[in-house]
């Protein structure tokens, strides 16, 4: 303790804020963000306030709910006004279109000011129930809680499937290895958020990105529930989509593996020369072969075209990132400007000022 003061950065400062019990106490009650992106969940948000409401209530943390309106075009804006006029903890960040999910949750990190924070879905499929639970593991230490979803029932068998061959591929071809089944539903510590702030990078696979930076992280199961209301905003195509996004952000494979390709092919020619070689060597001058000629050129100029695909997805990917774009625009930002930048309690600011 002695050796605390010595070393305190405010050593010169008035005697009374160094020295104020209460407001050390205080200062001991974490900034939990809560951050929710949200596109058409007007039919959500009091339902999910409830649910999150009853499971924070008794925590020994205090909470912000950054709330990121994606460009929806229903009453959430409206609703979330409504409410933030009455709950202080409400910040409200409204883009200026929908920009996606990956985009929105970026949006809330960087505004968010919790010493951590928990990304969580409007519709309830993440239980809010999970909360004191991740809360708890990051007291013990962890800087990164997530949850991993126990079954999927929820989810179609499509889904599913589909879900895992993504998980399966990924990992082979990515050096980042992220958990299966885990969502962005998950606490990390502000460590951990300043880490994924200094990615600069326009295309923003969360899940990646979250992997990406490490730190120590535990894991928590939970059964993934079905939407509460409101309808899905995925579709197979966006998923696909999704999956790509992922792969090509954290793997290279897919460039490198045509020059293996290329040389498979090019043996099997070779193969194929030696013998028609042989062939009209030992047989004479024969020349059959429209089914073999139809049969190479189709699946080579199939390859080709697979091939130049997939560069394509790479130099699009890099078109964008060098036009250095934000991510996401705001529009405006409601609740940020009625706290000081730690969100001091008023006790701890009377208690400071009293020495
Ligand atoms: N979301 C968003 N922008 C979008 C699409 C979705 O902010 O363009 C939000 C949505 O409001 C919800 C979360 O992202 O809070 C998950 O969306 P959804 O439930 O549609 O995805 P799913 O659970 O089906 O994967
Ligand atoms: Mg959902």
């Amino acid at each position: 303790m002695t050796r605390d003061r010595a070393n305190d950065p405010q050593e010169g400062a008035p005697a009374g804020a160094r020295n104020a019990p209460r407001a050390a106490e205080l200062g001991e009650q974490k900034l939990i963000s809560i951050l929710v992106p949200m596109y058409n969940e007007e039919q959500m948000i009091d339902l999910f306030f409830d649910r999150i409401e009853s499971a924070i209530h008794g925590l020994d943390c205090r909470f912000e709910f950054v709330c990121v309106n994606d460009g929806s075009r229903d009453r959430t804006q409206e609703i979330l006004l409504n409410r933030a006029a009455q709950d202080a903890r409400l910040v409200i960040i409204n883009l200026t279109r929908n920009f996606g999910k990956e985009a929105a949750l970026t949006a809330a990190l960087d505004f968010a000011g919790g010493d951590a924070v928990i990304p969580i879905d409007a519709d309830l499929q993440d239980p809010p129930e999970l909360i004191p639970q991740f809360i708890a593991k990051w007291r013990e230490g962890y800087d990164v809680v997530y949850g991993v979803r126990r079954q999927r029932l929820a989810d179609t068998l499509g889904k599913r499937t589909t879900a895992s061959a993504f998980y399966g591929l990924f990992n082979r071809l990515s050096d980042v290895k992220i958990p299966a089944d885990a969502g962005d539903y998950r606490l990390m510590d502000r460590s951990v958020v300043e880490n994924i702030k200094r990615m600069p990078e326009r295309n923003r696979f969360m899940k990646g990105l979250f992997a990406w930076v490490g730190g120590r992280s535990t894991a928590v199961e939970f059964a993934r529930q079905t939407r509460a209301a409101g309808k899905t905003k995925w579709n197979y195509w966006r998923l696909w989509n999704f999956a790509l996004e992922g792969i090509t952000s954290f793997s290279a494979a897919p460039l490198k593996v045509w020059s293996y390709v290329g040389l498979g092919v090019a043996a099997i020619g070779c193969l194929f020369a030696a013998y028609l070689i042989l062939l009209v060597v030992v047989r004479g001058v024969d020349v059959p072969g429209y089914a073999s000629i139809m049969v190479a050129v189709l699946v080579l100029g199939g390859l080709q075209l697979l091939s130049l695909g997939l560069i394509g997805e790479y130099i699009g990917r890099v078109y964008m990132e060098t036009k250095q774009r934000p991510p996401y625009l705001v529009s405006d930002v409601i609740g940020l400007q009625r706290r000081s930048p730690r969100q001091r309690t008023p006790q701890a600011e009377d208690e400071a000022h009293e020495g």
